[in-house]
């Protein structure tokens, strides 16, 4: 039984709001919603936008007012480039960042001096019940720059009073000579670049368990259950995911307690609501739709009902560790991430998540697909354990066959498998790529009329 669960550490709450009474927290929405949506007025997007809709601040009422606000989309950020959302004078300004686009230009952010306050408070928050004491030495080795995470966890970590070292991503070798020589106690990286600095230090040194790190941080990339396992034992730590993006503030939307299980959303400064992406219909609590997140306290760029593309439920069952807030799922995927093989949509989350289930894998692989002529074919590369190539041909085989099998299960359609010797795939610094679809150049699937971003129909709800 969960509640029977004790906590691996001593549980300390980093904000009282944490765990304000449901009650408190809705009176504390309200009057922030409010605020959001007179600062949002100074928007010339929002201005327009609001009037047109016969929309003002008074009309906020109560907190299912929500749902009559306009949504805003990545287009919307697009088309405003570079900074046409301020909501304050350009002077007032203190850091700008921004998150990669697909299309070229990146998409900026930007936060006032109020807003870096609560940036930093906010990563403090979770990081504080995910194990961060004031103590500890902690090695960032995300990437800085524009990107939100290096910079976002550098100030909450300091904010807790704990020391940073700001390794950065890249060069793995260093980074595990840093881990050895100041003996950090907590790591903060992607999850794929924990799994490459465990290899690499396997190779140099006898057990990579030996590294001195307990707590690890892990964001910027989606990953699976079966992920952590092998992180947290191959590493000997426990791992902490967290959530957040650049549009609504980067991280410290949500992260988790000691019961690592779901997220908590911080709701006293973000309003999430989790919506069925094709009819924009609220789910029903614990199933899976589209985030979509208000900010309630951000002043540079307040962001109404922005449309997240990530794919996760929330939850509303009370947490154990005794904090109010809602928890979310792991990222199961984003709207845009889907696949489409053979008009059937896959994410490629559930492909991982199989393979891992699978003993003998690693947890490298790539998901390449092509369309020689009219038919999409997808090949699952993966690594698997050097031994299992020197033993006998039958033992291959049948580790062949139940992949292919489980992949058939879980996507419904056949994928070629192919297993590799170990390190043969390629290793990634911050996010890893999983998918090269050689189709994209050629045939990107059509927008879906009705649609106007081109969201998928019909998304396949459970994971
Ligand atoms: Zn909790």
């Amino acid at each position: 039984m969960r509640e029977m669960q004790r906590a691996p550490f001593e549980d300390v709450i980093w904000d009282a709001a944490e765990k304000l009474s449901l009650a408190d927290l809705r009176v504390l929405q309200l009057r922030r919603l409010r605020e959001t949506v007179t600062l949002a007025m100074a928007v010339p997007f929002y201005n327009r936008v609001l009037r047109q809709m016969g929309l003002s601040p008074e009309t906020i009422q109560s907190l299912d007012d929500l749902r009559r606000l306009p949504m805003t989309t990545k287009e919307d950020l697009r088309q405003h480039y570079p900074l046409g959302m301020l909501a304050v004078p350009r002077e007032e300004i203190r850091r700008i960042h921004g998150s990669s686009g697909t299309t070229g230009k990146p998409t900026f952010v930007a936060y006032n001096d109020a807003d870096m306050t609560t940036w930093a408070d906010l990563c403090a928050r979770f990081l504080t019940a995910g194990g961060l004491r004031s103590h500890h030495l902690v090695q960032i080795a995300f990437g800085y720059g524009l990107f939100t995470g290096g910079f976002g966890l550098h100030y909450g970590v300091e904010r807790v009073g704990a020391a940073v070292v700001p390794a950065a991503s890249g060069n793995t070798r260093r980074q595990i000579l840093i881990m050895k020589d100041l003996q950090p106690d907590v790591l903060i990286c992607t999850p794929s670049y924990a799994l490459n600095i465990a290899e690499v230090a396997a190779c140099e040194m006898s057990d990579p368990r030996s590294l001195p790190v307990r707590y690890a941080h892990f964001g910027g990339e989606p990953w699976t259950e079966d992920m952590r396992r092998r992180i947290d034992a191959a590493l000997d730590v426990m791992s902490f995911n967290n959530y957040g993006l650049s549009e609504v503030m980067g991280p410290g939307v949500a992260g988790e307690c000691w019961i690592r299980h779901g997220m908590h959303l911080h709701e006293d400064h973000f309003l999430v609501e989790c919506l069925d992406p094709t009819t924009l219909e609220p789910v029903k609590p614990g199933e899976v739709g589209e985030l979509v997140i208000t900010t309630l306290t951000k002043q540079a760029m307040p962001m109404l009902r922005y449309r997240t593309r990530d794919l996760a439920s929330v939850s509303e069952e009370p947490c154990p560790c005794g904090r109010t807030h809602r928890r979310m799922s792991r990222v199961m995927g984003r709207t845009d991430d889907m696949l489409i093989i053979r008009g059937v949509n896959v994410f490629p989350s559930q492909i991982e998540e199989e393979l891992l289930r699978v003993d003998g894998t690693l947890p490298h692989y790539i998901i390449e697909i092509n369309r020689p002529g009219t038919l999409d074919e997808a090949i699952v590369r993966v690594e698997i354990e050097r031994e299992l190539f020197s033993d006998e041909m039958r033992k291959l085989q049948a580790l062949h066959d139940r992949i292919d099998r489980e992949i058939h299960a879980v996507t419904g359609i056949r994928m070629k498998v192919d297993l590799v010797q170990p390190r043969s795939l390629q290793r990634y610094e911050g996010k890893a790529q999983r998918v090269i679809d050689h189709r994209v150049l050629v045939d990107k699937p059509a927008p879906v009329s009705g649609s106007p971003e081109g969201a998928p129909a019909g998304l396949p709800l459970n994971p």
